[in-house]
Order: structure tokens, then sequence, then C-alpha cells
């Protein structure tokens, strides 16, 4: 019988953070900008050039960590990491080492309806480092230091991880925190989220650890899903063969499905690691701690309930309004502003995602002004819009923030309210229509359809139907309409 395996996970996520500055400069970290314009003697590593800590880069690291429920090291330092390559201009890259800012953590979160925990082995302050152009044709290669210097945390798991279903949920859970404490964008695709999966297999039953290899380049969660099952095969059949798992790099390809020996894995030892002299200890006092624990943001689980006891909301939209911290805000503001939270919800849901997916967006990146969609919603609860106008005027309100009450008058979306002219206008169509007030009145009941057709017509679509009913209804009262029995 085939033998039986388990697949070992533990991830390095290293997360940009989303500050204004470098970690060691006061050089911007704006994605893009032409090459080596956000760079300075220090994130160029010229000689000479001194590094100063970026105090909101600790800050970001304690609130992460704190959310990471990690013990936290109140004096930690930075270490030189050794190694020679051209994007790394200092030719060692500051990191932290033996005392990391963060440790011993947990993250929690659901997989298939069970809870499951992920022990947090550590967690650093680190530099990323620039970029490099292959240029094929010009058989050359470019380097590019806007980048060199951004500030990095790197989150170490223990290797909890069975499968890659939780790998995702980890790496999403993980995002979902850093982005509801506004520390990272957390882009997979950007960089500004990567993730390196370390994956070993062993025996079923058996408690010892196998040899492990280190993935990279994985920049979507369909590549960690394809990468973790690809090396898993990869790694049973080696065994099944009894052949050895070497401890290495790969390389995992998307495109090909495969993966490829990069190195033999370094050791801490083959970077001489070392204390940075450049570098005072950070020393973090127990007052900003408590502050920033003080501080934490309300989560995901905690928000989930309050808009289900408060606005009365279902499980399933709580669920969805709370997956971004922003679309979860813009839900509360609109909801408060309306006075109407289960119409925000179905807006926000039905209407807004199928709108972002269309625009190739993410919720975060909705920046419409609340007020707007409140007076929309109001206006289509007191039935001064059709509907299928209301979602035009909602799309003109995500693209481009209009005032949607202007913007109906503008457009003769708006429904007039005016019931003089609504009065006047189903008179005319009775005294015009003489043959169809006949047949109405000798009991041929689908008439009364065509004449508020003729009333809407009329009124150039802008009366609400259920009011042209009424108006119709009442003309029948006061005999203009009298249907014989
Ligand atoms: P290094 O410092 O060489 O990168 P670490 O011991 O710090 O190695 O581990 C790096 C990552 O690899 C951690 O996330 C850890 O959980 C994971 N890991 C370590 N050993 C194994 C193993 N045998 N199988 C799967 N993952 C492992
Ligand atoms: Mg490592
Ligand atoms: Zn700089």
């Amino acid at each position: 019988m085939a033998k039986q395996y388990e697949t070992v996970i533990g991830l390095e996520v290293h997360v940009e953070l989303s500050t204004k500055t470098k970690i060691f400069c006061g050089c911007s970290t704006k994605f893009g900008g032409r090459p080596n314009t956000h760079t300075c003697p220090v994130c160029t590593g010229m000689p000479g050039a001194l590094p100063v800590l970026n105090r909101k880069v600790a800050e970001y690291a304690l609130k992460l960590g704190i959310a990471l429920n990690c013990e936290i090291n109140q004096y930690c330092r930075f270490d030189r990491k050794n190694y020679f390559y051209p994007d790394n201009p200092q030719n060692y890259q500051i990191s932290q080492l033996y005392l990391p800012v963060c440790h011993d953590g947990f993250l929690e979160f659901f997989v298939s309806g069970e809870k499951k925990r992920v022990r947090i082995h550590e967690m650093h302050m680190e530099e990323d480092a620039g970029k490099l152009i292959h240029d094929e044709w010009e058989d050359s290669s470019l380097v590019d230091y806007n980048r060199s210097g951004v500030p990095l945390l790197e989150i170490v798991s223990e290797p909890d991880m069975r499968t890659a279903e939780e790998v995702i949920a980890y790496l999403e859970k993980l995002r979902m925190i850093c982005r509801y404490l506004g520390v990272s964008d957390c882009r997979l695709q950007e960089g500004s989220m990567r993730a390196d999966v370390n994956l070993s297999v062993r025996e079923a039953g058996s408690k010892k650890l196998g040899i492990r290899t280190e993935m990279k380049n994985l920049n979507s969660f369909k590549a960690v899903t394809h990468a973790i099952e690809g090396e898993r095969e990869r790694q049973i059949e080696l065994l099944n063969e009894h052949r050895e798992v070497v401890q290495e790099t790969r390389r995992w390809d998307d495109n090909k499905e495969a993966s490829y020996g990069m190195r033999s894995k370094e050791d801490a030892k083959d970077y001489r690691y070392f204390p940075d002299p450049d570098l005072q200890p950070v020393v973090i006092s127990d007052e900003w701690l408590e502050a920033l624990r003080r501080e934490q943001p309300e989560f995901q689980e905690e928000r989930k309930q309050r808009f289900r006891d408060t606005y009365g909301l279902s499980e399933y939209d709580a669920g969805i309004l709370t997956q971004s911290r922003h679309l979860a805000d813009l839900f509360e503001t609109v909801a408060d502003l309306s006075g109407f939270p289960k119409k925000t919800a179905n807006w926000l849901m039905v209407e807004g995602l199928r709108i972002l997916k269309e625009m190739g967006m993410e919720p975060e990146e909705l920046s419409f002004t609340p007020e707007h969609l409140a007076v929309l919603i109001q206006a289509v609860e007191r039935g001064e819009i059709h509907h299928a106008n209301a979602r035009l005027v909602f799309e003109q309100i995500l693209e481009a923030d209009v005032e949607p009450l202007g913007f109906m008058e503008e457009h003769g979306m708006r429904i007039v309210m005016d019931d003089g002219a609504l009065t006047a206008a189903v008179e005319e169509v009775l005294k015009e229509n003489p043959k169809a007030v006949e047949e109405y009145r000798s009991g041929k009941e689908k008439v009364f359809g065509f004449l508020v057709g003729q009333v809407m017509k009329k009124m150039k679509g802008k009366a609400d139907p259920g009011k042209v009913n009424e108006a119709l209804k009442k003309a029948e009262d006061s005999l203009l309409l009298i249907r014989q029995r």
C-alpha cells in the first residue's frame, strides 16, 4: 500500500509598510517614479552616510505585533545581514536577527468552519532592496534604487500549516489585519505582500519534521496554491523513490507550473550577522506600548457582531461589509446618514461590488463622499427616482463622486412630485382616450394599465408609477372613471 504523507508548511511573509518615507532616510516610498529619483546617500549606500530609524516603522511593527498576540522586545536592535548583490548597495541589509522587535505570537482564523491557530515565531523590521531590470535587448542589467530602504516587516510563522487552503486563509487574515491597522496595503501583485513558502513532507503520524525547501516568487494566491501542490508532489515522489529532498531555495514559475532549484539553502552563519554599529538600540517605553494597545482598532470579528446587533444585518452581509475596514467605515457612515442601514448594505454589496469588479478596483479604492450615497438612497426611498436610474446615478457617484440630486435634475431623472401636474395629466388622458375609458367602464380591467402608460408618457417618465396608479384610482372614485359592474 502506498505510504500516507503529511505536508508541513511554514511561511515567511514580507509586508511593505505604507509609511511616507523610507526606514532609515527621508526619501519617498512612493511606488513608481523615474528610476533612482527617490534616493539619497543613505539608501544608495554611500560611504559615511548614516541611517536614522523612522519612528513610524517601529510604531507599525508594534501595532502589528500586538494584533498578532506577540511578546514585545522592548529593547531591540538592528543587525547587518552581509551579502553582495547589485540591488543591495551597502553590501549588507539592515535587518534584525538577535533581538527582533516581536516574537512568540499567534494568528487565528477559520478554515472550512474550523478555528485554526498558527504560531508566530517572530517578526522583525528590515529594509527592502532595489530592483534589477534585466534588459535582454541590450544584454545588460539596470538597477533602480527607488525601492531600496523601503520599510518591511517580516513575519515568520512556525511550521503549523498543513494545506494550501490553510495557507491562503492565513495570508488573507494577515492581510486583513494589516489593512485594518493601515500599516500596509498588502497587494501581492505589486509586491507589497510577498510570501515565501517553506514546505516539507513526512510520513503520516511521524513527529519528526522532514527536510524542507523554500519557494520564492509567489505573487498571487493562485501561484501559492499551485506551488504548494507541485512541491508536495515532487517531494513525495522523491521519498517514494528513496531519494533525498535537498534543502534549497526554489523558484516557482507559475506559467510553467514547475519549480527550479536556485541555490542551496544558506544558513544564518553564511551572512555573518552582527549588530549594526551605526544604529542605536531601540528602546520601547511602557507608556508608548500601552498607548498603542489602547489605540488598537475594532477588528473584523467584533465589528461584524456590532453590525448585526446595531443594524440588523445578516451574518453574510456583515461579513462581506467588514472584509475591508474602509468598506465597513463607508457602510457605517452612509447607514447613519441615510437612516436606511439595510438598503445601504444592499446598495454597497450588490451594485457597489459589481461596479468595483467591472472597474477592476478593490473596496479600498472607493473614494466617494458618503453623503452622496446617503442622499441617493433617501431619494429612492421617497420614490423620487426609478431604481434603474438610481443605479446609473450610483455608478456616477462611484466613478466621479457626483452630487446625486443635481445630477438627477440635470438628466431629467427626478420624478415630479407635484400632485397638481399629475392630476392635470390624468384628466387630460381621460379626455383624450374616451374609447379606452369606455372599455374600462364596461369591465375590461386591462385597459387600466394602458391608461397608466399614457399618463407616464404625458409626464415624460418623470412620475412614480405608484403615484400614477393612485391618481387614476382617485379619478375612479371621483366618478370620472366609474366602471359598470
Ligand atoms: P531560516 O532562518 O533558514 O529561514 P527558519 O528556521 O527561520 O529558517 O524557518 C524559516 C521558515 O521555515 C519558518 O516559517 C519555519 O516555520 C519554516 N520551517 C522550518 N522548518 C521546516 C520544515 N521542516 N518544514 C516546513 N517548514 C519549515
Ligand atoms: Mg528565513
Ligand atoms: Zn534615501
